[in-house]
């Protein structure tokens, strides 16, 4: 009998391992470089770090319209990955069902853009475990690694709030800075999962 990939794939990977969600921008990828390159080339000068640090890029004084350059063909494209990023995933996918979810639908143009990125770059995770959505209030997952205070706030798991410009004052959740603080967190939680097994 005709079974399609996605039958395919649920068959052999049943759910029993605990479940991760993982937001891609600015956690798995890095847009920073490329809002400062926007930034540069439509004010002429690079804003240092302190400048910018504690907000958006496009939060800085006119730079409002730099957020519109979300919706651009090709933004999402070529980002760099953040730092580590691919290794513990890696790692992180061995012991989890690691799924990568985005809120991606306010950009049309990155859906395409997106699937093409972690398809380079995390082929582990694949297409099958990518969720393209809006509101993600909609996740059930036992952890969320996230940038953004408002996606963690109804989140029923551990959330983990990834380090970012923007979040420094946030003070409500588990902060891991970069991807070491990651695997260190996680290591733990395998290690105490052990001990209560
Ligand atoms: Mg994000």
């Amino acid at each position: 009998m005709y079974k399609t990939p996605l039958e395919e794939f649920m068959e052999n990977n049943p759910i029993h391992k605990k479940r991760i969600a993982l937001d891609m921008d600015e956690v798995m990828a890095d847009v920073v470089p490329k809002f400062l390159d926007f930034y540069e080339r439509d004010f002429g000068v690079r804003p240092p770090r302190e400048e910018w640090w504690g907000k958006k890029i496009y939060q800085l004084p006119n730079a409002a319209h730099i957020r519109g350059y979300l919706q651009e063909e090709g933004f999402f494209a070529d980002l760099p990955v953040m730092e580590g990023s691919q290794e513990v995933v890696k790692w992180l996918a061995e012991h989890y069902d690691v799924f990568a979810v985005t809120a991606a639908t306010e950009f049309r143009n990155s859906l395409r853009d997106k699937l093409d990125w972690l398809d380079q770059h995390f082929p582990f995770i694949g297409w099958q475990r990518l969720v393209l959505c809006g509101d993600k209030r909609i996740i059930q997952a036992d952890y969320m690694i996230d940038d953004h205070a408002w996606n963690l706030e109804h989140f029923k798991g551990k959330g983990l709030l990834f380090t970012a410009s923007h979040n420094t004052e946030e003070e409500r959740f588990t902060r891991v800075d970069d991807w070491t603080a990651v695997r260190a967190f996680f290591e733990k939680e395998l290690e105490n999962g052990r001990q209560s097994a």
